[in-house]
C-alpha cells in the first residue's frame, strides 16, 4: 500500500492532528517532576514552590500611621468648626512612643510608627495647621483613618503561597517579610538539546559551499535559559541512525527531557526517524499547524522526547506552543500569570484556509489614536527566522480560521508574556 507521507509544502490533507488533540496528547503523557530542592529565597524568583507558606505572624504586627501626621483619639474630633489639641510626644518607625494621650492631646506621627496609646485615628500633616506645640484641625476627618491593621497584608496563620507557585519578585518579598531565608522548590528540570543534519556547522567551523550554521540549538539554548532548567547541550549529532539512538540513549540516563531539531519529515536523509522508529516509544505526527507540521513526540527510556522540525522558525513555534507548556506542567506549575491572548485589530489582510491553525508572526504595535494594532512581518516562510527576531507577538489563526480582512480582529499572544 502507498501511503501519502507529509510534505511541509502540501497544504490541507485529511488525517492531519489539530493542534488542541496535539497539546492535549503531549500534557497526558508527562511524568510529574516530584523532587525538591532548598534554596535561598534571593534565588528563588521563577522557581516552583513545593511546599504551602503560611504566615506564622501577622504582617503587620502592630497597628501603625500610613501617612507622617498627628495621632489623636476620635472624641477630640470636632463635629464642626475647628479643635486645637496639643502635642505631647513624637513617635517614629523603630522609635515609638511610650506615651498615651488624654483629651485635647495628641502625638505627632510618621509613616510605620506604632499606634501610641489612646489613639485611634491619624490625620495627616498637609491637613492641619501648626502653631508651636499646637495643632488645628477642622470637621472633615474620621474615626479609624490613616491606619494601617495588624494582618491587614498576611494575615497569621493564613496561607500566602501555595504549592505550583511560581514564584514572582513580590512572592520573594512576602517570603522575606516573613523573616523566612529559604524556600522548597521543584529541582530544575534537566532538557537535552540536539541538532541533526549533515549540512549543518557548528559556530566556529569551516563553512563548506553547502554548509549551514545550525540556529536551532542556539535559539533553543536562549529560550531555555531559565532559573528553572538545566540545560544539556548535546552538540550536533553525527546523521546515522546508530549515532542518533546511542545519544538519545546516553542523554536520556539524565534528562528529563530531549529535544532533537531536524529529520522528522521525510527526507531521505532523516535518520532521526529511523533510529527513533527503533527506540520504540515515539510517534510522528502531521500536525495540522503551519509552520511547524513534522513533530516526534514521546519517550525514550526515562525521558520524554520531542522532534522538532528543523526549519528555524517551525522550531520556535512549536517549542513555545508544545515544549514550554509541557516544561510548566512537569514541574507542576499551577499558579502562574497567565500570557494572555488578546483580541487585536489587523492592520492587513491575511490569507488563510480553515482546516489547520496558522501561527504568523506579527507585530503589536500602539497607533497615534491609542489603539494597539497588529500587522504582519511580512513573508512567512519557515526558515525565514528574522520573522521571529522582527516579530514582538505571535498572531495565531484558529483551526477555523478563513482569510482575515484588514480591521478585523484576530487572537495575538505577545512575546513578552512568552520569553
Ligand atoms: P529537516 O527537517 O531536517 O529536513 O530540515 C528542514 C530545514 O531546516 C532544512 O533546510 C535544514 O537545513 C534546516 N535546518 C535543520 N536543522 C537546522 C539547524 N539546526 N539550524 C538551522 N537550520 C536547520
Ligand atoms: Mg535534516
Amino acid at each position: 500500500m502507498i501511503s501519502t507521507q507529509a510534505n511541509c509544502n502540501d497544504i490541507f490533507e485529511p488525517g492531519l492532528l489539530p493542534v488542541e488533540q496535539a497539546t492535549h496528547n503531549i500534557l497526558s503523557a508527562l511524568p510529574a517532576i516530584e523532587e525538591f530542592e532548598i534554596i535561598n529565597i534571593e534565588k528563588a524568583k521563577a522557581r516552583t514552590l513545593a511546599e504551602n507558606i503560611t504566615a506564622s505572624f501577622n504582617v503587620p504586627q502592630f497597628d501603625n500611621s500610613a501617612v507622617d501626621g498627628y495621632g489623636l483619639n476620635a472624641i477630640d474630633l470636632p463635629k464642626e468648626g475647628v479643635t486645637n489639641l496639643k502635642i505631647i510626644d513624637s513617635a517614629y518607625a523603630g522609635q515609638p512612643s511610650t506615651k498615651s494621650i488624654a483629651t485635647g492631646e495628641c502625638i505627632r506621627i510618621m509613616t510605620g510608627a506604632i499606634i501610641p496609646e489612646g489613639v485611634d485615628t491619624v490625620i495627616m500633616q498637609e491637613h492641619i495647621e501648626l502653631q508651636d506645640d499646637i495643632i488645628q484641625l477642622d470637621d472633615r476627618h474620621q474615626l479609624g483613618q490613616n491606619i494601617r491593621l495588624a494582618g491587614e497584608d498576611l494575615q497569621q496563620g493564613s496561607t500566602i503561597l501555595q504549592s505550583g507557585r511560581f514564584l514572582t519578585p513580590a512572592d520573594i518579598g512576602l517570603l522575606a517579610s516573613l523573616g523566612i531565608a529559604t524556600v522548597k522548590v521543584k529541582r530544575k528540570i534537566k532538557i537535552a538539546i540536539a541538532s541533526t543534519g549533515n549540512e549543518l556547522i557548528s559556530i566556529g567551523d569551516t563553512p563548506k559551499q553547502d554548509s549551514l550554521y545550525d540556529s536551532n540549538r542556539y535559539s533553543l539554548y536562549a529560550a531555555l535559559d531559565r532559573p528553572d532548567v538545566e540545560i544539556i547541550n548535546l552538540g550536533i549529532l553525527e546523521d546515522t541512525p546508530e549515532a542518533l539512538l546511542k545519544s538519545f540513549n546516553d542523554a536520556s540516563q539524565t534528562a528529563d527531557i530531549i529535544i532533537s531539531t531536524g529529520g522528522v519529515s521525510v527526507g531521505d536523509a532523516d535518520h532521526t526517524k529511523t533510529a527513533l522508529t527503533q527506540s520504540g516509544n515515539v510517534d510522528f505526527w502531521k500536525i495540522a499547524l503551519k509552520p511547524g507540521r513534522p513533530l516526534a513526540f514521546g519517550h525514550i527510556k526515562n525521558s520524554v522526547f520531542f522532534g522538532l522540525p528543523g526549519n528555524p522558525v517551525a522550531v520556535m513555534v512549536t517549542f513555545y506552543h508544545f515544549v514550554q507548556p509541557a516544561i510548566e506542567a512537569m514541574l507542576g506549575i499551577e499558579d502562574k500569570a497567565a500570557a494572555p491572548k488578546l483580541q487585536i485589530r489587523s492592520t492587513e489582510n491575511i490569507r488563510k484556509k480553515a482546516g489547520r491553525t496558522e501561527i504568523i508572526r506579527g507585530i503589536l504595535q500602539q497607533q497615534s489614536d491609542g489603539e494597539w494594532t497588529v500587522q504582519t512581518t511580512g513573508k512567512q516562510g519557515s526558515g525565514i527566522l528574522r520573522s521571529m527576531s522582527l516579530a514582538n507577538a505571535f498572531i495565531i489563526l484558529e483551526h477555523d480560521r478563513e482569510s482575515v480582512k484588514k480591521g478585523e480582529l484576530v487572537t495575538v499572544q505577545t512575546f513578552s508574556t512568552l520569553f
